[in-house]
This record gives structure tokens, C-alpha cells and sequence, in this order.
């Protein structure tokens, strides 16, 4: 029988906007402020997660939840079982929104909102996919589960759980990257470096604070200095020569004697930091130039000279390149300094190639820390991760996307971590076409919709050369 995916997928045009528009709405950012017995990781990412087991259950899937953190669409038959698995929470908004994030929005063949590109778009044009074999009626021989996460963009926790409860697939792919397919995945670590130091009376700065995730390059950085121990004119007045640079902007308020300095420059995710233009290093940088006390000087030093602008850790000294997995980033992301507190933080989110441990990392990091602190692990750590490009997973997949979209580009490694890693044969693939810009984690994140509608063909024959 002769298919055509481009015409069957064309079908699904509306209803994907309309079920993408309605996930968008949902603000599925982790909130454990809120969370609840039922509700482990606040009540955003579990609303999220019903809604699109809810289009499971709505097109006569078999569905399943897992105790509102994760959940699967099944469809097919047998012990093989093919995972394809997607996530359903995002990172928080950021500043610099033209439209609400999650409030979807229409505009130049465009879809914006939060979650469009990272990972609800992808997802449900996977999902359609799926729905298209099933409409279609073609003979599978083996089961598909489409799995769904509730914590990616932080610990992890949903599918973690899923997988302890529910077979794990053997083989799968979460379209949560790009395309053509990732079949390297850095290890990716957070270290948490921790100034112990009491303060003296000669602090100016009262607090620095910085970041949103620890894998978010952070755009905005705000310093309180103490205004009765600094020279207010003298600062405004160097502040506004030092974001006089062109990718920085700045903001200056007074009152009730402190001084607050807001450095804004570029969020991006923590993978690529060179693409982002980190503020908390910058204003760093900047506070070097005032009179700080030893304990100032010991931790915006170490910002401004060892972690600025060292993309490859090198004055970290964890810098090193695996031939087929590229360098180790290292990416200096959540930021706590409080003059009453005797302990400061910094928390660098490193992503690396085979060869090494976090373990030996965060020794090579230990060597070259300042006077009073010191590095651990902290969260959740996973070691890199590699699937072989002969591997006949990787051959199918890459075969349908290429009868779908003209690009013979080779299979690839990132520094992104997608749960394609959860599986021992477990690959990355789309949804992020070749040449689109890349604003998943960003502000104005968006996806073309003529482009969501081809993520419907290319997966629908993926998954049907999988599982027939
Ligand atoms: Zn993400
Ligand atoms: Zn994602």
C-alpha cells in the first residue's frame, strides 16, 4: 500500500495548532513551592500532563499516568516496545516577552509561546504522527509507548519514576532536539562552589543574585550596594561607561541608602553559553573596580578572572575535546551572595565528553579554587552518552527523515541532555530543522507551523519503519 505522508499529515494541520495552543496555556514550569501529596512537583507540570493524556484517551489510545509525574500513549502489539519520549513541563518565562509566553500566539506563520519549540511543539507533531498510523489503520507488529516527562527541564524526577514502575522500552527516541539525529549526549553536571567567609563592616555590596535555572545562561544580574560606603555619582557614573557596551544594558535605582545595579545581557540555554551573554559575570566584572573588602574581593574575583567568558573551562581546569563528542562547555548559571550571610554560592553547569568523570572534574575544579571555598556535585548528575551510528535505530530514522527533508548531514553529539539517554539504545531526533533559529529556553521562543506540520510526516514514517 502506498502512503502519503505529506498529504496524511497535512490533515492534522488545525488540530495540532489547537491542541499545542491549549497546552501552551498551561504554565507547566516545576513549582515545588506548591507541591502537594498528589502534586509532587507543584500543580502546573500534572495539569500539563493530563491535558495531553487526555488527547490520548480523546483519539482512542490507551493511556496511562504514573502518579501525575509521567504517563504514556500506548498503541500496537507485542513484547518489543518502541519508546518515543517527549516532555510536557518548560523553564520559566524570562524577561523580554513581546506576547504573554503562555498565552500561544499566531503571527507570521508562527506559533509563539513557551514550549513550542522545547518540547510540547515537537512533541505533539510526534504525537499526530503516532495518530496518523493509527488513523490510517497500517499493520504494526510491535508496541509503541509514548512516553511523557514532567521534570526535564530540571532533576528529572517524572521519568525516573517511569522508568522504576514501567518496562523500560529497549530502543526510542525523543524528538527533543534536532535534526538530523543526536546520537552523543555530553554528561552533564552542576558544581557547587561555596565561599565560607564572615564579612567585615566594610561590605558595599549587600547582595548578587543571579539566574532562574542552573541551565540557563542568566540574562539579568542585580547587585544592592550599601550607598553610605561608596561614591553614588562616581558609580552611576562608571556603571553607565560599562554597559555602554553594545550587548549589554543596564539600570540604576536609589533609595532607602542602597544603590541597585541591574545588568541585563542574554539568556541562552547552558549548553552553548558562547551563544548567551552571561550578567552575573559581567557585573561581577564590574564590582572588581570598586573598593570591595576581602570577602567581596575573594568571590567577585573568582567570577570576573576564572569564570568569565571560559566557555571551555579552561581557567576552571576541566577543559578537554573527545573527537567525536566535541569539548566540555562549562557554564556558570545561579548565583546567592548575601552580606549576612557568611556563605556565598555559585553553581557552574558543565557538560562533557566521553573520557572523564565528574568525579575528576570536580577534583581539576578543587585545584585551582580560591581562599575559603570549595566544589561539590550537586543535583542531579548523568554521564555522557553514545549510540553507535550503525546502529539499525539510528539507520531507520535517519533514512525517513531523509525521504522527507533534503539534508544528508550526518548524525551528531550535543551538550543538551534529552531522555533519549534513558534508554541503552536511545537517540535524540528533531524537532529543530536545519538553518531555524534555535530559541528553545529563549524569550520569544516559536516554531514555524509549516515546519510542525512536516515533523508530522517525518515521524509518522519514522515511527512506522520502527514498529511494522
Ligand atoms: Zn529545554
Ligand atoms: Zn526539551
Amino acid at each position: 500500500m502506498s502512503i502519503d505522508w505529506k498529504k496524511d499529515s497535512e490533515k492534522y494541520r488545525d488540530d495540532l495548532i489547537k491542541d499545542l495552543t491549549d497546552l501552551v496555556n498551561i504554565e507547566s514550569v516545576r513549582d515545588v513551592e506548591h507541591k502537594t501529596d498528589d502534586y509532587p512537583l507543584g500543580p502546573g507540570v500534572s495539569k500539563a500532563l493530563k491535558q495531553v493524556l487526555g488527547y490520548g484517551e480523546r483519539d482512542g489510545f490507551v493511556t496511562k499516568n504514573v502518579e501525575n509525574v509521567a504517563g504514556h500513549i500506548e498503541y500496537g502489539q507485542g513484547d518489543d516496545i518502541l519508546g518515543v519520549l517527549g516532555h510536557v513541563d518548560v523553564v520559566p518565562a524570562g524577561d523580554g516577552w513581546v506576547t504573554d509566553p503562555f498565552t500561544a500566539t499566531i503571527k507570521d506563520g508562527k506559533i509563539y509561546g513557551r514550549g513550542t519549540s522545547d518540547d510540547k511543539g515537537p512533541s505533539l507533531a510526534a504525537y499526530y504522527g503516532l495518530k496518523l498510523i493509527k488513523d490510517l489503520g497500517l499493520p504494526v507488529s510491535k508496541k509503541v509507548r509514548f512516553i511523557f516527562g514532567t521534570d526535564e527541564e530540571s532533576e528529572w524526577y517524572g521519568i525516573t519514576r517511569y522508568m522504576q514502575v514501567e518496562k523500560k522500552p529497549e530502543y526510542g527516541f525523543s524528538p527533543d532536539a534536532e535534526f538530523p539525529l543526536i546520537n552523543g549526549e555530553k554528561g552533564i553536571v552542576s558544581f557547587k562552589i561555596t565561599f565560607d567567609q564572615a564579612n567585615d563592616d566594610q561590605a558595599i555590596v549587600k547582595s548578587f543574585t543571579s539566574g532562574v535555572r542552573v541551565n540557563m545562561v542568566p540574562q539579568t544580574a542585580t547587585v544592592v550596594l550599601n550607598a553610605d560606603k561608596i561614591d553614588v555619582e562616581a558609580v552611576r557614573s562608571s556603571f553607565t561607561d560599562f554597559v555602554a557596551d553594545d550587548k549589554l544594558s543596564g539600570d540604576i535605582v536609589e533609595g532607602n541608602g542602597e544603590l541597585t545595579l541591574t545588568l541585563t545581557g542574554k539568556g541562552s540555554h547552558a549548553m552553548d553559553p558562547k551563544e548567551g551573554v552571561n550578567s552575573a559575570t559581567y557585573l561581577a566584572t564590574y564590582l572588581t573596580s570598586l573598593n570591595l573588602n576581602d570577602k567581596e574581593k575573594n568571590y567577585f574575583s573568582f567570577i570576573s578572572n576564572t569564570l568569565h567568558l571560559d566557555f571551555d573551562g579552561k581557567n576552571l581546569n576541566i577543559a578537554y575535546s573527545d573527537a567525536t563528542m566535541g569539548p566540555l562547555t562549562a557554564s556558570p548559571d545561579i548565583y546567592e551572595y548575601n552580606e549576612k550571610q557568611d556563605s556565598a554560592n555559585i553553581l557552574v553547569n558543565v557538560r562533557y565528553p566521553k573520557g572523564k568523570t565528574d568525579e575528576e572534574l570536580v577534583n581539576n575544579i578543587s585545584e585551582v579554587l580560591p581562599e575559603h571555598a570549595s566544589a561539590i556535585v550537586d543535583g542531579h548528575a548523568q554521564p555522557p552518552h553514545f549510540v553507535s551510528a550503525d546502529d539499525e535505530l539510528v539507520a531507520n530514522l535517519l533514512a525517513a527523515y531523509r525521504d522527507h527533508y533534503d539534508d544528508n548531514s550526518e548524525p551528531m553529539s550535543i551538550g543538551g541532555g534529552t531522555y533519549g539517554r534513558m534508554l541503552d539504545r536511545g537517540v535524540a531526533f528533531g524537532g529543530l530543522l536545519p538553518g531555524r533559529e534555535n530559541v528553545m529556553h529563549q524569550a520569544n521562543e516559536y516554531m514555524i507551523i509549516d515546519d510542525l506540520v512536516l515533523l508530522i510526516e517525518i515521524y509518522a514514517d519514522a515511527i512506522y519503519r520502527l514498529i511494522k
